[in-house]
């Protein structure tokens, strides 16, 4: 055994540094995209194992790659093929700490999944909004590593917004304790921030102090069917207008996405008698209200009707119980796995300003058409947050293969698009090592040049996640 391996189960125990077979879950990533190899994986207790690791790698050169749930949709938390890497997972650091619910937050650690946070919050009769299909696997250390969005970012913003305090290993193996509950705090540059959404590159979260929401009351939940995106922009325009800070999500989804839903999973089902051959869009619609009683229900229903009244939906369904509200949500939530079921899908992460998503839509199908005649739209996306997640699998009949071999180009032909209508060609997923290219040709050179500097600066020897985020 190397002397590093050896150091390493001196400070972990030999039962948590996993090589072979046992270290082989821990190598591929959630899409299959890439398959790396490590040197071990790592599965430190505590913060102060995690520090331990940290120093141990520094002194000895060995690159970190932190994972939490392996949930991610963009290759960042697999090693590299060199084989020099450790994987560093955070799955035992898994307490729950602290939780206030006079003072709305709790202090969880890293390796918490998410939704046993949102569990515990509940229990204590408080709101963790963050919520995402991947919920039940994905940690709060990744949730923050990447800045998670998901279905409630509309009303309560996404994973940065949902963070007080953050707890940091360095990359020399310091441990910085910012877990402050303070809803103001101006002393200084926010390093906050500058972790959140940094995937790694730059520290390794331990543990976050999380903003909590009072619970509300009632929540209704409609699915509607639509025409045309333009009839969905119109619609949340209207849904904000009448139901303003109580509406939760808006999400949009392509008529082929539910049909693959209902074919893959044959418990799901559509709420709809039958298929209206005019409808080409759902729209999943969710309020939350702090008031509950029978007025809310009314008003929410008041506000679909004026909807239907107005031209803004053809058909809907409302949700008459707890039971129906998640089997709504579960069609939303299972189109990612209906889509892993595909032999191959090039996925794209996008965010437009709200008013140009039609027309882009638009644009960018007939372009593919022309270049890639065949290509399947398989669109769908938080609409409330200008946030789509447009997905294309090849032409029937095609192959893994072919279809990936088509990617450079018809990711390049998305993506060209989503930057003529200045926007941004990763929303909520984060860069990983997917992106990598995309963000050097995207963004400003001035914005990658100072991107470099903070790295230099916080992680000098490259040994945090190096080839994700910056080459
Ligand atoms: P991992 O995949 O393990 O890691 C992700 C990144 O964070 C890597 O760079 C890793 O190195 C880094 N990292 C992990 N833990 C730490 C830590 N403690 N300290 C420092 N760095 C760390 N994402 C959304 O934003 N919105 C969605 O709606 C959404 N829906 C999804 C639905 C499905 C079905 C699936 C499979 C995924 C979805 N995702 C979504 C993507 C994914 O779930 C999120 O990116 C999630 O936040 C990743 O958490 P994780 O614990 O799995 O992180």
């Amino acid at each position: 055994m190397q002397p590093f391996l050896r150091e390493l189960a001196d400070l972990l125990g030999r039962e948590h540094v996993l090589t072979g077979d046992r270290a082989e879950p821990y190598l591929t990533d959630w899409r299959r995209r890439r398959t790396g190899r490590a040197l071990a994986v790592a599965r430190p207790g505590d913060r102060e194992q995690v520090a331990a690791v940290v120093r141990l790698c520094a002194a000895h050169g060995v690159p970190i790659v932190p994972q939490g749930g392996n949930t991610g949709q963009v290759a960042a938390a697999t090693p590299d093929d060199s084989g020099r890497a450790l994987v560093l997972s955070l799955a035992r650091l898994n307490r729950i700490r602290a939780i206030d619910p006079e003072g709305d937050t709790m202090t969880v650690e890293a390796g918490c999944i998410l939704e046993t946070v949102q569990q515990a919050a509940h229990a204590a009769g408080r709101l963790f909004p963050l919520s995402l299909g991947a919920q039940g696997s994905c940690t709060v250390g990744g949730n923050l590593a990447t800045n998670a969005g998901g279905t409630q970012v509309l009303r309560y913003g996404n994973a940065r917004e949902l963070t007080l305090g953050l707890e940091v290993i360095t990359a020399e193996g310091e441990i910085w304790d910012g877990l402050r509950a303070l809803r103001k705090d101006n002393a200084g540059y926010d390093l906050r921030d500058l972790y959140i959404g940094s995937e790694g590159t730059l520290g390794i979260i331990t543990a976050a102090t999380l903003r909590l929401h009072p619970l509300p009351r009632a929540r209704h939940t409609a699915l509607l069917a639509l025409e045309s995106l333009a009839q969905a922009v119109r619609l949340l325009a209207h849904a904000r207008a009448e139901l303003d800070a109580t509406l939760t999500a808006f999400e949009v989804m392509g008529r082929e996405c539910l049909e693959m839903v209902v074919q893959a999973f044959a418990q799901q089902r559509l709420p709809f008698a039958a298929a209206d051959p005019a409808t080409r869009w759902y729209v999943l619609l969710e309020c939350s209200d702090p008031r509950g009683g029978p007025g809310s229900a009314a008003d929410f229903e008041a506000t679909l009707a004026r909807a239907w009244e107005g031209g803004l939906a053809h058909d809907a369904a409302i949700a008459a119980s707890a039971a129906q509200q998640a089997d709504f949500w579960r069609l939303r939530e299972h189109i990612t796995l209906a889509l892993a079921e595909q032999p191959y899908c090039i996925k794209h992460d996008i965010s437009l300003p709200i008013a140009a998503i039609p027309d882009f839509v638009q644009a960018t199908d007939a372009l593919l058409q022309r270049h890639h005649p065949g290509t399947r739209m398989r669109v769908f996306g938080h609409l409330g947050d200008g946030n789509l997640h447009y997905n294309l699998l090849g032409p029937a009949g095609s192959t893994r293969q072919d279809w990936m071999a088509a990617e450079p180009q018809v990711q390049a032909l998305v993506h060209d698009q989503v930057a003529a209508l200045g926007g941004s060609i990763s929303a909520e997923q984060g860069i990983g090592s997917l992106r990598v290219a995309d963000l050097r040709r995207y963004k400003p050179p001035l914005e990658v040049a100072l991107m470099r500097r903070i790295k230099q600066a916080l992680d000098p020897q490259g040994l945090l996640n190096p080839g994700k985020v910056l080459d």
